[in-house]
């Protein structure tokens, strides 16, 4: 036996609630059921049987049944259930059938008697009520039989209660005046959810309508078949997103620069294997045309089989971010006055290259305008400039793709050349140069020296090393002097140099650094005074004894001294050498002969120079008188004033002051007057000539009076041959130093030769 509920109006879903709430509380005996049907399912109910509906319930079989079942349902319902409840307040009395369930004081959060001292309309929530009201009304009068909706109610406590309500007309036997039912059930918690779901959503959409680019979801297919497309798409691409929305106008794909399609579909591949997010910057066309970089960040959807489902990911504009990367790698590449690559990136260049296998033929060719500084401090630091802008927009001309130019350092350019034929091919380079500068060169009257170094497996690594062989070949290639412009290549000649240079360096070091004092040590060469007709002096020299090179001449290890700033330690252990000799002489009775001790500009120029001489003299007890100084002509170059009062400071301390190599150097004899010194050492030079011009046409004479009339006596080094001391000593040369005294000797020959001197007079010379 079923129970046919007949209800009308009622939606499929109102029903359903009230046919599992009926369900859920009648105790049916077997094979009985409860079906909520529409009011018109059954055509022939017969309605005066089942004389009553809620809300048309109809059909209820008995009414003596009717009332335990309802009081059952409006008990236990987990609904709320209110019969005949008004909109308005209601004495309890005036409805017999007024009846709240428990479930519905419970959703309210209001007692029966509370509820119906208020009324719905009250505790509804104002927003909620306009729309609630309608339907009452509707219902009030016939027109609806049932409605539904979703309303807030209000608690006592002020919150708020989400319910779905089912309002509907309960027609009662008896009962003139139609009921009224109303079911309500709590959905507070999916309300609650679909607020946060709408809020998500919303700011989901907020964010990505705001994000500075395009975010989507696409197939993993070739075209990246879109399935959305955030708004930002019309910024980014020009096109709308609708456009891209499953390849309506074109795919995202169609965007992609040529260049990069193939690129960033096979990083998607890579990364989807390696399960990894996508990161990537390529370049799209815009519906204008325009090149733009982007930058795409994405990822993978697996499915659980781990099958690529989609793409999501968001693409942005990073155009300007690319500028300003470009103009600084612009200018971390570029020399800003010439526009030439620079030295750094030259550098990378190289070292990026030594990373590889050497394929080609690669070297390195330095043009080397070290003179341009001379015009600098002739014309001023503009026009030195403007010169190198010109030799540099002379030696683009010659650049080609295995030709590439760079400006390394001020007045350097080097040429990058690669996949070169040979070294013939170099060489005519280099003199294709040579031809474009010499007409900007010549004019200015300066020259040039060219440096190549073929790059090969054994210095390819070293790329410090190598440009600074490079600079070496090139200034060997500028103090060339055969013609303006020289090309000189690196070659192992040069490379045993270096190395002989660095070495020596290294022992120079060890030299100053007081771990070694036996490698340096001097030799004396005697000088003879003529009209005294004896030895009156020495001169210290400097000799280098090192353990792996054998004995250095001055010549070649002073320069180096000079060039790394060694020559004030060791020129101090030369000093203390030369006065420990001075000591011994007068030790031997030997007090007035004297020491001439070769001084460079950096030491001389050095501060305390002579305070520290001082304390050195003191501490030796030497006599300042037996000591003579020798500084070449050179040093005048440096700081004229300077050099000439520090001489005059040591001069007026009792030391003597010689200009070595003179007639060689800088200085002229009209400005010898103002020098603080004593004495003008003629250079070789002029002493060698005596030998191979007539006597009457050497100036060597010339100068030897010109030095007296100036107040200076005379030394002539270099004498090696009688013919030339004659004539010396017929022009009243003061002394004379050179092989045919005496050659440099150690300290107790030194002495000997003293002793010998002493006794016998062997050199006799007319005046
Ligand atoms: P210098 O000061 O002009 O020294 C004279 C040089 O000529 C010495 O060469 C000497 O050995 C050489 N000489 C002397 N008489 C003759 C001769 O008759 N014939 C020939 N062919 N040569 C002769 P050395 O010792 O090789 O020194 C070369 C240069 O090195 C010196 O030239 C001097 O400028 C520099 N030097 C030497 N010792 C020192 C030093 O302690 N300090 C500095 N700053 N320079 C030094
Ligand atoms: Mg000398
Ligand atoms: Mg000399």
């Amino acid at each position: 036996m079923g129970l046919k509920i007949l209800i009308e109006g009622a939606s499929e879903a109102d029903r359903s609630i009230i046919k599992n709430t009926l369900n859920e509380i009648c105790v049916l005996s077997e094979g009985e059921t409860i079906e909520v049907l529409p009011y018109d399912a059954i055509e022939d109910v017969d309605k005066g049987v089942y004389d009553f509906n809620i809300p048309n319930l109809v059909g209820l079989k008995k009414l003596n049944e009717r009332s335990s079942i309802l009081n059952a349902i409006i008990l236990q319902a987990p609904i709320g259930i209110a019969l005949s409840y008004n909109f308005e307040p209601a004495a309890p009395e005036s409805n017999a059938f007024i009846s709240i369930n428990p479930m519905f004081e419970k959703i309210t959060g209001r007692t029966k008697e509370d509820l119906l001292e208020l009324g719905w309309a009250k505790i509804t929530h104002p927003d909620d009520l306009e729309e609630d009201m309608a339907y009452y009304k509707r219902l009030q009068s016939g027109e609806i039989k049932s409605y539904s909706l979703e309303k807030r109610l209000i608690k006592p406590d002020g919150s708020i209660v989400w319910v779905y309500l089912v309002g509907a007309l309960l027609i009662l036997p008896g009962e003139q005046k139609p009921s009224y039912i109303c079911l309500i059930q709590d959905i507070s918690k999916r309300k609650e959810m679909e607020k946060e779901l709408a809020e998500s959503e919303r700011s989901k959409s907020v964010l990505l309508s705001h994000l500075p680019g395009m975010a989507y979801r696409c197939n993993f297919d070739r075209e990246r078949t879109m399935q959305f497309v955030s708004k930002g798409c019309h910024d980014l691409t020009g096109y709308d997103s609708e456009d891209l929305l499953f390849n309506k106008k074109l795919s995202y794909n169609d965007i992609i620069a040529p260049e990069y399609k193939e690129l960033v579909w096979e990083e998607w591949h890579r990364i989807l294997a390696a399960r990894q997010p996508f990161k990537y910057e390529y370049e799209i066309i815009t519906a204008s045309g325009e090149r733009k970089w982007v930058l795409e960040m994405g990822q993978g959807i697996f499915t659980e089989d781990g099958e690529v489902e989609a793409l999501e990911g968001i693409i942005m504009d990073i155009s300007e971010r690319r500028r300003i990367e470009d103009n600084l790698r612009y200018n971390n590449e570029h020399d800003a006055w010439t526009g030439l690559y620079n030295r750094r990136y030259l550098e990378q260049l190289l070292e990026q290259d030594a990373r590889g296998q050497l394929t080609e033929k690669r070297a390195i060719i330095s043009i080397n305008l070290s003179s341009v500084q001379i015009l600098s401090m002739t014309y001023g630091f503009h026009y030195a400039q403007e010169l190198i802008k010109r030799v540099a927009d002379a030696l683009k001309l010659l650049c080609n793709h295995n030709y590439i130019l760079f400006n390394t350092y001020e007045n350097r350019f080097v040429f990058y050349a690669k996949n070169y034929k040979d070294k013939e091919e170099l060489a005519a380079f280099c003199r294709a140069i040579g031809n474009t500068l010499e007409s900007i060169l010549v004019v200015e009257r300066i020259g040039c020296g060219i440096g190549v170094i073929e790059i090969n497996e054994s210095n390819k690594d070293d790329v410090g090393k190598l440009l600074k062989n490079l600079l070496i070949t090139s200034e060997k290639a500028v103090n060339m002097a055969e013609r303006d412009i020289n090309i000189c290549f690196f070659d192992e000649e040069l490379e045993t140099k270096i190395i002989r240079e660095a070495e020596i360096n290294h022992e120079l070091t060890q030299i100053a650094e007081g771990s070694d004092d036996n490698s340096l040590f001097l030799q004396f060469q005697p000088i003879f005074d003529v009209k005294q007709n004896q030895i009156c002096g020495f001169e210290a020299l400097a000799r280098l004894n090192s353990r792996k090179l054998g004995l250095i001449s001055p010549l070649e290890f002073i320069p180096i001294a000079e060039k790394t700033k060694l020559m004030v330690p060791v020129g101090e252990k030369i000093i203390q050498k030369a006065l420990q000799f001075l000591k011994r002489l007068k030790e031997n009775g030997y007090d007035t002969i004297s020491i001439a001790i070769n001084i460079s500009a950096i030491q001389l120029l050095r501060a305390n120079f002579t305070k520290n001489l001082f304390e050195m003299i003191t501490k030796m007890q030497a006599n300042p008188a037996n000591i003579c100084l020798e500084i070449t002509e050179s040093i005048f170059t440096s700081n004229y004033q300077e050099v000439n009062r520090i001489l005059g400071e040591l001069k007026s301390l009792g030391l003597r002051i010689a200009i070595d190599d003179f007639g060689t150097g800088y200085s002229s004899l009209a400005r010898e007057r103002e020098l603080n010194i004593n004495c003008l050492k003629i250079d070789k030079y002029f002493i060698d000539k005596l030998l191979l011009i007539k006597p009457e046409d050497a100036i060597t004479g010339d100068i030897i009076s010109m030095a007296h009339k100036l107040g200076h006596y005379v030394v002539a080094e270099g004498v090696e041959d009688e013919r030339q001391a004659e004539y010396l000593a017929r022009f009243g040369c003061d002394k004379i130093q050179g092989y045919l005294v005496g050659k440099p000797l150690n300290e107790d020959a030194a002495i000997e030769l003293l002793r010998k001197y002493k006794q016998e007079i062997i050199i006799e010379y007319g005046v």
